[in-house]
Formats: structure tokens, sequence, C-alpha cells
């Protein structure tokens, strides 16, 4: 199919001084490309049109209307919403629930006691699962364990596991009993991990021995070891999961074995009902742009638009379905995408505990065939290495069992949609519907997707997450508060309180306050910068701390990556700008090449016309830098001001979240040569 020829011309024409300077970000890429529902996904789509309406009808009531049908309330609440003290909400005032209950009693209750929850299958081929009534079991075991060691509601327990059922047990028992789970990444360093520990003040720490990465055994005790060695700390308790029986240092009178302490606990456990707003976990934001933030979510509010939209965007069928995250707990996906809402809504999922290149580039694939799933949930960088890999690959599995392709953590370059669509959602062009994609916007801070489309309602854009949830409230608006017209950019605004939003920054009211609700007063400032096209749909152009400014001209980081990844020699492209004397600020982009391309002279010339064809002149790269590989969080987010650092030439800033410390270094060697 012959779909590149269907972009729009797209030299910048119009470059007059009202046109360049009225926008908070210029709207240069050009995409035209929208594939409609086919009729047979929409006939039975879990999603309709008359969702928007009715929520626009009725605000608040709406979400009331979705928390009574979707949850189950232990005492009803009485009012929707309280945000007399704005801008810190109540949603669902009044009612009590158990979110563990929710999750998993229920479902055993109401004969879905069989049906398998968790698919589990670890890096070196090890293969569990559990059924609602049997991972019902185990949590309550681990419920009465968590108790018999001293936690009681309120208190905090600091979760630092791999991606392993214990960990979905772990953030489940917490939240039966009232605690409040704090979650800190398996690759965090000590360091992280005690600064984690004593913000939230965590009495007990759940870890593993370690876990399986790239075929060798990874080790996470020693680092807890070491986090705890200083004195001061506030944990009574660490529990220990043995997942690779490599040995370990141990600490009596702190340490204590899952397998002594869970496994022989009852398994008789009554979750009693917390409050709507009981805080349900602290999680801190990925530090993209700087100190993490330590955000807090409550119960009824989260579980109801977590579990609204899992239904909804991902369009589960939750009898039939095999639904699989790959996010790790660590990030906030991994917290509303695989231990709530999935749960919530009895689906089936399969969760993976290793890396997608072990033993071999095609394991993601080999599991989608293996437990044939239908709706698979991933990042743009994951999708851009598989890219970068070759779609040989993914060919030699039979993908027909996927249904809906979702996307999060960053904007997904149209090239990389295009290639998600038709080697994944496509089977390889075997299909003549490829599944839709869902391009998921959101944050920690918002709990639950804000902008997603909706599959089966929806004509889908590659590289847009389009609309806003039914129920959302967002705009686009100028540097004064005003809503831009469509056609042009400016800064994505939430205008409407929503359930999952934060309650706040755990232990710092201000500093919540200051981050999101300074820059437009009574509007949620996201710190993303957004464009509207001519329908009025929304595009994410980026980080408005990242937007750059060239001779004037507002230009988006995402637009100038998505030109270079749109030619065939670039497998992955970050951009940032870097101050100069002439320009104010010049383009300089960082890219990886795709296998059979060469690094040379050419190519470098090459990709500026490319990007000076695709978006105009203005946006070409005054450097184009050939490396292995880029910065990313462990939630796969690239880190662009470390980029800036070097493109400036300071040592790089803060780099303790960053999935490989040594990435930097490989950068600063090939820059050499
Ligand atoms: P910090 O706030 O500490 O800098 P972070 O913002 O990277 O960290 P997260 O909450 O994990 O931490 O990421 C949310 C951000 O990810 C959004 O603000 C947005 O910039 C980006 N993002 C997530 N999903 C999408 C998407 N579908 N399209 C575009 N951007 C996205
Ligand atoms: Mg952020």
């Amino acid at each position: 199919m012959d779909w590149k020829a269907k972009r729009k011309g797209s030299t910048m024409s119009d470059q007059s001084p009202a046109k360049k300077h009225g926008d908070a970000f210029e709207n240069l890429l050009h995409e035209s490309r929208s594939f409609p529902p086919s009729a047979e996904f929409a006939a039975s789509a879990v999603a309709t049109s008359s969702l928007y309406e009715e929520a626009a009808a009725d605000g608040p009531e709406f979400w009331a209307r979705q928390a009574r049908d979707i949850l189950t309330w232990d005492r009803d609440f009485t009012q929707a919403l309280d945000w007399s003290d704005a801008p810190f909400a109540k949603w669902f005032v009044g009612g009590t629930l158990n979110a563990a209950y929710n999750a998993l009693d229920r479902h055993v209750e109401e004969g879905r006691g069989d049906r398998v929850a968790i698919y589990f299958e670890g890096e070196p081929g090890d293969t569990r699962s559990y059924t609602y009534a049997q991972l019902t079991e185990e949590v309550k075991k681990a419920a009465n364990a968590f108790e018999s060691l001293g936690v009681a509601k309120g208190d905090r327990v600091a979760v630092y596991l791999p991606m392993i059922p214990e960990a979905v047990i772990t953030m489940l028992a917490c939240a039966r009993i009232g605690a409040v789970h704090s979650v800190v990444f398996g690759g965090f360093s000590a360091d992280a991990l005690r600064s984690r520990i004593d913000d939230a003040e965590a009495k007990l720490v759940v870890t593993a021995d370690g876990s399986y990465r790239r075929g060798k055994p990874s080790a996470l005790k020693p680092a807890v070891d070491e986090a705890l060695a200083k004195p001061g700390h506030t944990v009574d308790n660490v529990l220990v999961v043995r997942r690779n029986g490599e040995p370990v240092e141990w600490n009596e009178g702190l340490d204590n074995w899952w397998h002594d302490v869970v496994d022989t606990a009852s398994a008789e456990h009554t979750a009693v009902a917390h409050d709507s707003e009981h805080p349900l976990f602290i999680l801190y934001t990925s530090g993209t742009t700087g100190k993490p933030k330590g955000i807090l979510h409550t119960t009824g509010g989260f579980l109801t638009q977590t579990a609204f939209t899992h239904r909804n965007t991902f369009d589960l069928h939750p009898e039939t379905d095999v639904y699989w995250c790959t996010a790790d707990i660590g990030w906030v996906t991994g917290h509303s995408y695989v231990t709530y809402a999935p749960l919530v809504n009895g689906a089936t999922q399969l969760i993976y505990e290793g890396t997608p290149d072990t033993p071999h580039q095609g394991r993601w694939w080999e599991l989608v065939e293996k437990y044939k799933v239908s709706i698979l949930y991933t990042a743009p960088t994951a999708i851009r290495t598989c890219m970068k890999w070759g779609r040989d690959i993914p060919q030699k599995f039979n993908l027909d069992s996927i249904r809906v392709l979702g996307s999060v953590g960053e904007p997904i370059n149209p090239e990389a949609w295009m290639w998600y669509r038709q080697v994944i959602g496509g089977n390889g062009g075997k299909k003549d519907h490829p599944a839709p994609i869902v391009d998921t916007w959101w944050q920690t801070e918002t709990g639950g997707h804000m902008i997603a489309p909706m599959p089966g309602v929806t004509a889908t854009k590659p590289g847009s997450a389009q609309v806003a949830v039914p129920g959302i409230s967002v705009d686009v608006v100028d540097e004064m508060g005003e809503p831009v017209p469509n056609g042009s950019g400016g800064f994505l605004v939430i205008k409407e309180p929503w359930p999952a939003m934060l309650r706040g920054i755990w232990g710092d009211p201000e500093r919540f306050k200051e981050t999101y609700w300074n820059r437009f007063d009574t509007m949620y400032f996201a710190g993303d910068g957004a464009k509207k096209d001519e329908d009025g749909d929304i595009w994410l152009l980026g980080r408005v701390d990242d937007v750059m400014n060239v001779s004037g001209h507002r230009l988006s980081t995402t637009e100038i990556e998505s030109a270079l990844v749109s030619h065939p020699s670039v497998a992955e492209a970050a951009v940032v700008g870097a101050a100069d004397e002439t320009t104010g600020e010049a383009v300089v982009a960082f890219v990886i090449l795709r296998g059979s391309a060469k690094d040379d002279d050419d190519i470098v010339t090459t990709l500026r016309n490319h990007v000076g064809k695709e978006i105009g002149p203005i946006a070409k790269p005054r450097h184009i830098l050939v490396v292995p590989e880029l910065p990313k969080t462990r939630s796969g987010k690239i880190m662009r001001r470390l980029l800036k650092d070097v493109a400036e030439g300071r040592e790089a800033g803060d780099s303790s979240t960053l999935a490989d410390n040594t990435v930097m270094q490989q950068i600063a060697e090939s820059l050499k040569n």
C-alpha cells in the first residue's frame, strides 16, 4: 500500500511574522492518513459514541454512574465530586470500598473464580498461572502476613520487586489492609531506594533475592541491604521472595523469607472497606524533566477511571480477551493497567518477567502466539526497537490473535505507528483489517488515560492521541490560557477535575499547587505541548521544557524526531536545542541508524535534507550525531536534558533514573571517533 503518497505537500510556505509568533508551538509536520474502524469491529465494540454525549451532558454524575456500575461499594457515596478545596479533589464522597475486594473476591463470589487472572512467564521460560480464586487466596495470605509483621492501615510499604506475580500480590495485599504501597523500580540504585523509603517513612520493604534479566540472574537484595545499612531509617521488616535462588546476606531480626511468612499464613482474611479517598499508593514520576515527585493516589476515583478506560480504550471483552501490558510495575502504567484495572475488570492477563530479546529477538511475538494475546499495550520505544531489528522477526510468528494495540509513554512517530499497525496489528499484512491502535496520553499524575481514541468509534490517525476520553475535559491554550484555534499549537491543559487525578505530592501540598496550578490558575497544566489539527484532534508535541526556539520559531522536538524516523535509515532519534549565538538555539539531533545504514558524511547530509523536505528548512538540524544508544528512563522515555548537556558541552546532569547508566559513556565514546 502506498500510504506515503497520501501525505500532504509539507514545505513551510507561510512564514509571516504573525504566524511565526502566534503559536506557542509551530505546527509543522503534516500527516493526513486516517483509518476508520471496520464495520465488524464497530458492531461489537464496548465503546459507543453515546458515551461522549452522556459525559458532556452529565458532568461528574457521568463518573458517579461509572463508579456504581464498575465497582462494588460497601457503602454508597453521597456526592460525586467535592471541589470546594480546589485543587484538592474528593471523589465519591462518603463511599467506602476495598480495592482488593473489587479486584479479586467479588469475581470469585460471582462465579468467575476459575477464570485465569494471570499467566506468568519467567525469562528462563518457567511458567505459573493463577485463577481469580487462587490469586484471591494468595493475596489473603499476604495480607495476613503483612499484618503479622506489624503493618496496619495507613502505614507505607516500599516494594522493590521484579515483574513477578508477587509484585501484584504485594500491591493488592497492601490495598486490602489499607496500607499505602510505594513501588520503586527494581533497576534503581540503593540510594534511590533509600530516598524513597525515607520520603514515605516505609515500615516494610518487600523485595526478592533477584530476578532474571538477559539470561542471567540479576540481584536485588544487596541494594536493599545497602539502602538500609545506614541507620536512621523507619523500616522494621524486609520480606524477601526467593526468585532466582542466588545466595543473599541475611540480617537477623530484619529479614524474613516470603515462603516462611506468607506461604504459611492463613488464607482467611476479610477485606474491610476503606473511605473512597483513602490513600492507595505513592508513586514517583520517572524524572524525565527533573527531580521525581511522589504522586499520591486514592481509592474510589482511581479505580473508577482506570477500569472505565481499560474497558473502553482497549475494547475489553473479559471472557475472551488475553491482555498483555508490557510495562513494569515500577511505573504508573504497571499500577493502573497491570495491577488494578485488568483485575477490577475480571480480565485475563499475561505478565512477563524479562527483556524482549532474551533468548532471541522474537520473544515477545512468541509469547503473543503462545498465549493468543488479543490486546497488546506497549511503548513507542519498544516499537522502534523492534523496527530496528526488522519485520522478518515478528513475521515468523502467528500474530493473528491481536485485535487491539495500545501505545503509551511518548508521542508515537507516525512511521512507528504504521509499522505497528501493519507488522503487528496486521499480522505482517495478512489481515484485511489490521487491529486499531490506541495512542493513550496520560501521566503518573492523571492516574488513567486522558486522551485516547476509542476503537470502534474513532477513525485513528498515525501519531495522534486525538480526543479526550469521555468525561475528561482537555484543551490546548496559548500563553494567556485562551484556547488556540484548530491548526495551531500551545500548552495542553485539563480544565475540569477528573476521578483518577493525583491528590497531591506526598508531604508537599505547596509543590503540588506550584507545579500544576500556578501557570493557568484554574486549569491543570500538564507540562506538555500539543497542537490541534484542522479537525480539532490533539497531537502531543513533547515537553514544553524541550521546545526549541530557533530564530524566533518555536519548534517541537517530537515533529523533528518523527521526520527523522520517517527516513528508512533511521531507527530512533532524539532532538534537542543547543544554545547558539546567532539563532538563539540550534537543532541538534542524535540518531541511531537501522542495521543496514552506513554512518558517513552522506547520511548526515541526506538526513538534514530529508528533514528540510518533510517539515521545512528552519527545522533542519545544525548537527546530526550518530550514536549507538539513547539515554532512556526505565519506562523507556528519552532523557533529552542529558543530551542537551552533551550538545552544549557540559558534564551530564542527574542520571539516577536511567535504565542503563553506561549509555552516556557509550555516547561520549562514539562522539570521540
Ligand atoms: P517527570 O514528571 O518526573 O519529569 P515523566 O513526566 O517522564 O517524569 P511520567 O508520568 O511517567 O513521568 O510520564 C508522563 C509524560 O509522558 C507525559 O507528561 C508526556 O510527556 C509523556 N507521554 C505519556 N504518554 C504519551 C503519549 N501517548 N503521547 C505523548 N506523550 C506521552
Ligand atoms: Mg511529568
